[in-house]
């Protein structure tokens, strides 16, 4: 979300005469946009703030707009312990990006905007064109959270679930098919908790999927409470989207889902795989793990390996579990770090060999791949199959934007590698 965040910003400083630079030390505005997510995210604002001072130690000063989740959480004691900023936007004010940098340029006190405002917000971004040109394009349709998991800082920083209009998402993804997109990703906090004016995210789908050129559609990141029977059905109605699922889950284990706040079972969760599996077999999951949470055994933690084993994700990211301040889980007592650490490593190794189990079936056979650029300057095109995985093939043609029926040769832990299959690639394929 913070990418399409941070070109939206750009789209609307375009209105005052500000553009993108590559090159740090010519800038005269410099803008950190920020995740709160994980630990010591705002030490990295202090340290990446100390390299630009280096940077312009003998210049004029730049502009600094610390902007994002971490300027939401900590907007006012940056501004106290860091006088190199001038402004910290949060991610529900970023609109006011203009107003803000026109009253720095006169030199102005430093500005603090980490006022609510998701309505006033989109109501301005929706005047200012989306000019994303990426085949693979972001589409924020869905912000906040009203959840409160006990571990996340999201309801405090990005606010309470807020649903954009189906109208001016349809007309934002006409600009980016238009700019180009062949793929567009909604995201929301909770994106399957899109509800406008009783439109679900399985309505918005088969909205999108009308537009014409528009080749595949994702959704992330989704909640197993919001997981209702139309959002699967839709994996039924709609080609164009895509056959991974990311949901995240947490742990394995029902006491420490409840510990968590996280208000679902396993029992719950592993319906809705089923469900959906016997509507399309086809169909993978990838998920988010929290290892070592307060309170987490042994045995809860088998639970969360015997989960991984049963559903055998295809893709997984697990953590620590990181103590962020402001949420209830800051204060709670801590497991052995130790033996968390080892929790994790085992958990990961797990993952990793069922990881590469489903990798090695893809070796040999035919995959649809959407290619997105070109790598360097060779004549390599990077894509991505309809499971995300990136794949890697050479070719003398421009393949992008193209989708390719693709033979896969070879692959390692990141990337897959292979050959347009010319035969298949004669007749027009469809995602
Ligand atoms: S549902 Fe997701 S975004 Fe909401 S509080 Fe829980 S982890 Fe955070």
């Amino acid at each position: 979300m913070n990418e399409y965040d941070s070109n939206r910003i750009l789209d609307l400083t375009k209105k005052i005469n500000y553009s993108e630079t590559k090159n740090i030390d010519k800038a005269n505005c410099y803008i950190l946009n920020t995740c709160h997510i994980r630990e010591k995210a705002t030490d990295k604002v202090y340290h990446e703030v100390g390299r630009l001072k280096k940077k312009f130690k003998n210049k004029l000063k730049p502009i600094v707009l610390v902007a994002g989740c971490v300027a939401q959480a900590e907007g006012e004691i940056l501004l106290k312990k860091e006088k190199y900023i001038d402004a910290v936007i949060g991610p529900q004010s970023y609109h006011q990006i203009n107003e803000t940098i026109l009253k720095l340029e006169k030199k102005s006190n430093p500005i603090n905007f980490t006022e609510f405002e998701v309505i006033e917000k989109f109501d301005s971004l929706n005047l200012v064109k989306n000019s994303c040109n990426k085949v693979s394009s972001f589409l924020t349709i869905q912000e906040g959270c009203n959840k409160f998991c006990k571990f996340c800082v999201v309801p405090y920083t990005r606010g309470a679930e807020y649903s954009r209009s189906i109208d001016e998402l349809i007309l934002e993804a006409k600009q980016l098919v238009n700019n180009g997109a062949k793929e567009i990703n909604l995201l929301g906090q909770n994106v399957n908790a899109y509800n406008y004016k009783k439109s679900r995210l399985s309505d918005l789908i088969l909205e999108i999927s009308k537009i014409e050129n528009l080749r595949r559609i994702r959704y992330t990141t989704s909640h197993p409470k919001d997981f209702t029977d139309d959002l699967i059905e839709v994996h039924k109605n709609c080609k164009k989207l895509m056959p991974l699922i990311h949901l995240p889950v947490q742990s394995g284990s029902n006491r420490i889902l409840k510990a968590m706040n996280r208000k679902h079972t396993i029992e719950e969760y592993l319906q809705i795989v089923k469900k959906i599996k016997l509507l399309n077999s086809k169909i993978n999951f990838s998920s988010d793990f929290i290892i070592g949470y307060p309170g987490e055994t042994q045995s809860d933690f088998s639970e969360t390996e015997k989960l991984m084993k049963e559903v055998r994700f295809i893709n997984s990211y697990s953590f620590l579990f990181s103590a962020r301040p402001g949420t209830p889980a800051f204060d709670l007592k801590k497991v052995n770090q130790e033996e968390a650490k080892s929790r994790l490593i085992h958990f990961q190794n797990l993952a990793e060999k069922i990881k590469i189990e489903y990798r090695e079936t893809l070796i040999n056979k035919i995959s649809s791949v959407l290619f997105e650029n070109k790598v360097n300057n060779e004549n390599r095109y990077f894509g991505r199959d309809e499971y995300s995985n990136s794949v890697i093939v050479e070719s003398n043609r421009n393949l992008v934007g193209e989708i390719k029926k693709v033979r896969i040769l070879k692959g390692n832990h990141n990337t897959l590698f292979g050959e347009i299959d010319s035969n298949l690639n004669q007749s027009n394929y469809a995602a």
